[in-house]
């Protein structure tokens, strides 16, 4: 007798819970800015974000919802560099030191030069001039992009001695991924305990947390994973409602910071990069568009302060030599995948052992379920079949957010060809990635810059 393939609670909510994605652009009010200078400045870092990410994730939200993501019909857009000092493809500690300080690094420096001097930061710069500033990240707080902008040292892999520097930065609100915990020694206070001690809030409660206490304290603000996110904020793809999106973050960010000298806020989409190292093109569309969502709640905000308001979002590197062709698939087909590959690697590959062996009816009933794959071609079942029995067989593995299993590779690629994309690398390229602004300077983003040009157009925008 055949057994039924159950399929647990979290996957049905997972399978209705589009709500992240839910869909609406906002209305950009066009004005012509005035030459005063500008006192709220956003700057939106999509890590690994290519203008094919962007191309891609447009082309399937306009076919879900209709609507354009919320900065791509920004008034100024340019093509900007992104290599490292020496040159090469960039890493994001070296770009996101470029965006930081305005000045090239090796890869794996975070705010220092190549003598190993520390850069001033546009946030201590910034802070010096009475500016408020916050630090939003869906990656851990010590990661290379949100550690360049308020730390600095030898090396990204530094983590403690990153995390460690926040508690006495001038940043006044952090939110977004926790700190890597596993890197504290054991005899040290965690950064956590050094932010108390200093005078922060830290909360885990990101909802509650920004109506209480004092709005003159500094806060740092975080979801604790749940999922084995590594220390992360969840795919979007497989994010519920309880869970603490980017946008929400970005809205606690705005409400923190406002006040009369003006704020600075780095805002980064860190798993655009991760889903695109593993060239899981859904997982990747998700985060993209979780991270217009968090522009939407600054356009909101220009939209009250049109004059005083500059929005830049742009990347620090392009990841995964990314291609789309619309004629060589549909792009409704990465609407059928409901899990991240993480996910798929992890959860439903350890729920699917315990019901092995499971018939072939059900194993194509359960990527018709899961994947959006109906009308299976023999070649692409053969590959999910020895895919999800080489994982299997592997059993219940945790796979590093940069690597993937055979399962959820070959169900990727296979969602990846239908749908007119077409991955030519795991790693960074030196592509150029686009910047787009609006609002008070935003007419410095035009034509063909270089990462390092965006730190000073800020500079310029606040003169
Ligand atoms: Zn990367």
């Amino acid at each position: 007798m055949k057994s039924h393939v159950k399929i647990p609670l979290i996957f049905i909510a997972l399978l209705f819970n589009l709500s992240f994605c839910k869909d609406i652009t906002p209305e950009i009010q066009l004005e012509s800015p005035p030459s005063a200078k500008a006192k709220y400045i956003f700057l939106f870092i999509g890590d690994g974000m290519g203008q094919a990410h962007i191309d891609i994730a447009e082309a399937y939200q306009k076919s879900q919802k209709g609507s354009s993501l919320s900065f791509t019909g920004f008034p100024y857009q340019c093509k900007t560099t992104t290599y490292n000092e020496q040159g090469y493809i960039t890493d994001s500690a070296a770009a996101a030191t470029a965006l930081a300080t305005g000045q090239k690094t090796y890869n794996g420096l975070i705010s220092q030069n190549i003598n190993g001097k520390n850069l001033k930061t546009i946030v201590e710069i910034l802070a010096d001039k009475g500016m408020k500033t916050g630090i939003i990240s869906s990656v851990s707080m010590d990661h290379s992009t949100p550690g360049a902008f308020y730390a600095h040292s030898v090396s990204r892999y530094n983590y403690y001695q990153i995390a460690m520097q926040a508690a006495t930065s001038p940043v006044d609100y952090f939110g977004g991924g926790p700190f890597l915990d596993s890197y504290v020694p054991s005899d040290q206070l965690n950064p956590k305990e050094a932010m108390v001690d200093a005078g922060w809030i830290v909360s885990e409660d990101p909802f509650r947390i920004h109506f209480q206490g004092d709005i003159r304290s500094k806060l740092y603000t975080y979801q604790p994973n749940r999922n084995n996110e590594k220390d992360s904020l969840p795919y979007c793809i497989d994010a519920t409602t309880e869970d603490v999106s980017m946008a929400d973050f970005t809205e606690i960010g705005i409400k923190r910071l406002k006040n009369p000298k003006g704020f600075f806020m780095m805002i980064e989409g860190g798993k655009i990069d991760w889903a695109s190292h593993a060239n899981d093109i859904a997982t990747m569309v998700h985060e993209v568009i979780g991270f217009s969502k968090a522009v939407e709640k600054a356009i909101d905000f220009y939209n009250e302060y049109p004059d005083e308001t500059l929005i830049i979002v742009t990347a620090d590197h392009e990841t995964g030599d990314l291609e789309y062709d619309p004629h060589a698939g549909t792009i409704e087909a990465i609407a059928g995948q409901k899990l991240s590959f993480q996910m798929i690697d992890t959860f439903l590959v350890n729920w699917l052992l315990s019901f092995y062996p499971i018939s072939a009816e059900q194993i194509e009933a359960l990527f018709g379920i899961y994947f959006g794959l109906r009308d299976i071609s023999p070649e692409e079942f053969g590959l999910l079949n020895q895919g999800l029995d080489s994982q299997l067989s592997l059993g219940y593995s945790y796979y590093k957010q940069t690597s993937q299993g055979e399962f959820s590779s070959a169900v990727t690629s296979i969602i990846a060809a239908r749908s007119g994309v077409f991955w030519n690398s795991h790693s960074h390229t030196s592509t150029p990635v686009s910047t787009y602004a609006i609002g008070n300077h935003a007419e410095s983003f035009r034509g063909q810059n270089d990462n390092t040009d965006i730190f000073n157009h800020i500079l310029s925008a606040l003169e």
